[in-house]
């Protein structure tokens, strides 16, 4: 075949079926390396890299050619694929027992030199490669990432497809909807002083669709969250938004399980069947915490009875008080019984910055009980105390004496940490659960109101709703999470569908009729039309690509990801623009110290 209308091949799909032929690679140069008048280059594209070899004697056109070339170059070359010699073989690459004896050979892109060792050993800062983020995209461990990606995306999409549900898109210039966190605002040049929100989610959205009788939606949706940023949150994120309708819980799950199933097969792991159901407040006695990592007990044990009515003011005064004295036991195996004080303090921290008034531990070391406050608790209580934790010789137990929801979230804390102090956490482990029956609303005592849990939109378990005016806070609500090894997968509900029952949650939100009926007043309406019952759910898509490529951060999943700033390095966004589109929009800006000045 003349060479010019070779078809290009992908230098890692080439094969020993290939020998004796001619192909044409078009790639970049991965590394080079030149033996004496021999010129051996990598050429690396997506499907892999093979390796090309130049005699100069039979192809000396070519060899002047790629002379010039660097590392990162792209070029095109044209040759004979052939058997390695013996020693040039290479067990560790897919194309390593074959190269290519090039003939013929073109530069089609050079490369200056590079801001950073792009497939070398990574010690550039992250600032700086994610300012070159589209040279350290070519790294194959990033790029495997979101082939995967791609790959679970599809998978998503065609299993929910085969199940019923339509994908369907939500605008993005919006309304607020509330999912909890401050909205990003988009200015209206039309409409001066009127600003769209960009979507937290498409809540309100899927449930307008559902009154429209789609019964299944699906979405890929990108949300925007105007949070303080932690090192695994972005501003903008992904996540499989879902609904339907004539649903419950146990439909919602099943749904979910199945379609995780078939997702985290594509990393080689298995989900449980059934997955583990756990009551929000069991999640919370047990583990300390709603979404609490499975992977390792260290489960929690109330000792109120046991030690409340000791001579010990500090668990005694608490119990009496209407609070706890919980704690757990560190397995006998991981020596904990020989914690420093050093540690014993850090403990005692970790439970302060939790609320509570600190940590006590109770060690089992030599055939005996001691008690941090020496003389505190008899024999007995200690043994008592023992016997309800379990604690072994060698091991060590954390106490916590505080009202309930502050010992919980304490003990929480510290179950976390010392499961990666003392390596509890089995090498390969994977915990699937899920929590439901959560509150319905939590108070909050800086803007003194109750507020969602999970959102508005959230319906009430039917049961509790005798408890609404007396008790919100016993109200249940047919909220359910989906958590994997202490992280929050995703989570949903079932929704509130009627009317009145959404004016009832806006009002013990204190979203008075008036307000209500200016943000949501398009909802309540539709909610009158023969709204069905419905529910759903979404997943982050960014997280749970990150668990199936194992990565590390969030930002190894995301092609443009932000910095913990939230800005896009790359481009400098965000940034501050010209006067004459701020007038266009109605916006002047005034610094913040001019304000505070006049405030
Ligand atoms: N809208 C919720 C969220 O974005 C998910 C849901 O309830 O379906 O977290």
């Amino acid at each position: 075949m003349e060479s010019s209308k070779l078809r290009r091949r992908g230098a890692g799909t080439l094969t020993r079926e290939d020998l004796g032929q001619t192909v044409k690679l078009q790639a970049w140069v991965h590394r080079r390396r030149d033996l004496g008048g021999l010129m051996f280059l990598n050429l690396r594209d997506r499907s892999g890299i093979a390796q090309v070899v130049v005699h100069p004697e039979e192809a000396s056109g070519a060899a002047e050619t790629l002379a010039a070339v660097r590392g990162e170059w792209v070029v095109e070359i044209i040759g004979t694929v052939v058997e390695r010699s013996a020693e040039n073989i290479n067990p560790d690459m897919a194309t390593g027992t074959i190269e290519v004896a090039v003939t013929e050979a073109q530069v089609l892109s050079s490369c200056e030199p590079l801001p950073f060792d792009v497939m070398g050993r990574v010690d550039a800062s992250e600032e700086h490669r994610l300012r070159y983020r589209y040279l350290e995209l070519r790294r194959q461990e990033l790029q495997n990432n979101f082939l995967l990606r791609d790959k679970a995306t599809l998978t998503i999409l065609n299993h929910l497809h085969e199940q019923g549900f339509v994908h369907l898109e939500t605008p993005i210039l919006t309304r607020s909807t509330p999912e909890g966190a401050r909205d990003y605002l988009v200015p209206s040049r039309v409409h001066p002083g009127s600003f769209y929100a960009l979507p937290q989610s498409p809540q309100i959205f899927k449930q307008l669709l559902m009154v429209s009788g789609f019964e299944r939606y699906v979405q890929i949706a990108r949300c925007f969250r105007d949070e303080d940023l932690r090192a695994d949150r972005q501003p903008e994120f992904s996540q499989v938004d879902l609904e339907l309708s004539f649903t419950d819980p146990d439909e919602v799950m099943e749904l979910v399980e199945g379609l995780l199933t078939e997702v985290f097969a594509l990393a080689q792991i298995d989900l449980p069947k059934p997955v583990q159901r756990l009551i929000y407040r069991d999640a919370m006695d047990r583990y300390g915490s709603d979404r609490p990592d499975l992977r390792f007990d260290l489960e929690i044990v109330d000792l109120s009875e046991t030690l409340g009515g000791s001579g010990f003011r500090a668990f005694q005064n608490t119990v009496a008080g209407g609070g706890v004295v919980r704690g757990f036991a560190i397995p006998g195996s991981a020596g904990a019984a020989a914690a420093s004080r050093k540690q014993v303090d850090t403990w005692a921290d970790l439970a302060r910055k939790r609320g509570a008034a600190g940590a006590l531990v109770l060690r089992h070391r030599d055939g005996e009980l001691q008690f941090q406050v020496k003389g505190a608790l008899s024999q007995g209580e200690l043994e008592a105390a023992a016997a309800a934790l379990g604690l072994e010789e060698g091991g060590l137990a954390l106490l916590v004496a505080a009202d309930r929801d502050v010992a919980c979230t304490a003990l929480g804390a510290l179950r976390e940490a010392v499961a990666k102090q003392y390596d509890l956490i089995p090498e390969g482990a994977h915990a699937f659960a899920w929590v439901t029956e959560f509150p319905l609303v939590e108070w909050d005592s800086g803007s003194e109101r109750w507020t969602s849990l999970h959102h508005p939109f959230t319906c009430p378990d039917p049961r509790d709703l005798h408890l609404m005016d007396e008790d919100p806070k016993a109200v249940r609500s047919l909220a359910y999470d989906v958590v994997y090894n202490g992280m929050e997968l995703g989570g949903g509900s079932i929704r509130i569908h009627s009317s009145d029952l959404q004016q009832r949650v806006f009002s013990l939100l204190g979203i008075e009729p008036e307000e209500a009926e200016r943000r949501f007043g398009f909802l309540l309406e539709a909610l009158r039309y023969g709204a069905p019952p419905h529910g759903g759910l979404a997943l982050g898509l960014d997280r749970l690509i990150m668990v199936l490529c194992g990565a590390e951060s969030i930002r190894d999943v995301i092609a443009f990801p932000k910095t913990t700033a939230a800005s896009c390095l790359m481009t400098e966004a965000p940034a501050p623009v010209e006067e004459s589109l701020l007038e266009d929009v109605g916006i002047s800006v005034v610094a913040k110290d001019e304000v505070q000045e006049e405030a």
